[in-house]
């Protein structure tokens, strides 16, 4: 589903990723936990295509297409959904709307009829409810006054309506407690763990792994994958820290 190969990338000329090779089957979860400053975020914006972020090397391919010549929108549209580990907020503009408009515009893209304002609200309250987001919330400003674990939340309803095939989650866990996270982890695995989809899920501890249990855990340091393993390496990890895992 996704073969990133020796992919080196830059911010304002400083190289941020420095020959991060990942490969990723459908119906696989695969943790990348690594030191901060690492480049796990850049890897994430790099694959959803933000701009000021330059690929000076290496290609991603996704589902057969060079995912990196593909627009954003094009990307998105393709199934590729890119979770934030600060989610933006949209004054003005209610999450229903919002939400409505992007399913609408990458279904068109795909040829596909866009949701009646009925319909798109029927999907929305299933997802909602799946994970345990009041739907007035829905009805409220893109993430404006929200708490840290409400706009996670809300992320996942994104995630549950967009029914994307591939998911880029950069440390969905932060700043959750522990009944939040307990409700994202399920959430992940009732939108995301089945056969024809995938997850890179990008976090700090073990703990969202003890609900989202990944089949590949990857160490990213200083720009690059430096070892790879099961679900074990997260346990590692957490007990004996990076510079001894990494060591050993
Ligand atoms: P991580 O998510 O693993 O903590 P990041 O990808 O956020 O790491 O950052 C990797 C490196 O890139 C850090 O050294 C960070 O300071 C640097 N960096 C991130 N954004 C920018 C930017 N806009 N301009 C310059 N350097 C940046
Ligand atoms: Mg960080
Ligand atoms: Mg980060």
């Amino acid at each position: 589903m996704l073969k990133i190969d020796n992919l080196h990338a830059e911010i304002g000329g400083k190289e941020i990723l420095k020959g991060l090779s990942l490969e990723l089957n459908a119906g696989e979860v695969h943790a990348i936990m690594g030191p901060n400053g690492a480049g796990k975020s850049t890897l994430s914006y790099v694959l959803g295509g933000r701009p000021g972020y330059e690929v000076t090397a290496g290609s991603v391919i996704y589902n057969g297409e060079d995912l990196l010549a593909m627009d954003p929108h094009l990307r998105a549209a393709a199934g590729f959904f890119l979770g934030f580990q600060y989610p933006v907020e949209i004054p003005g503009v209610s999450n229903v709307q919002f939400l409505r408009e992007a399913l609408n515009s990458q279904r068109r893209v795909r040829g596909e009829d866009p949701l009646t304002g009925g319909e798109f609200l029927k999907l929305a309250k299933e997802k909602a409810a799946l994970l345990k987001l009041d739907m007035e919330m829905l009805k409220r400003f893109v993430n404006v006054g929200f708490s840290g674990g409400e706009k996670k939340r809300n992320e996942m309803v994104q995630m549950g309506i967009l029914d994307p095939k591939l998911a880029v989650l950069d440390e969905t866990d932060s700043g959750l407690d522990i009944d939040a996270l307990k409700v994202v982890g399920e959430g992940i695995n009732a939108i995301m763990r089945r056969p024809d989809k995938a997850v890179l899920l990008i976090t700090h501890y073990q703990r969202l792994l003890d609900y989202v249990k990944p089949d590949y855990v990857h160490i990213l340091a200083a720009g690059r994958i430096v070892k790879s393993g099961g679900a074990d390496l997260a346990h590692r990890l957490e007990e004996e820290g990076y510079d001894e895992v990494m060591a050993a």
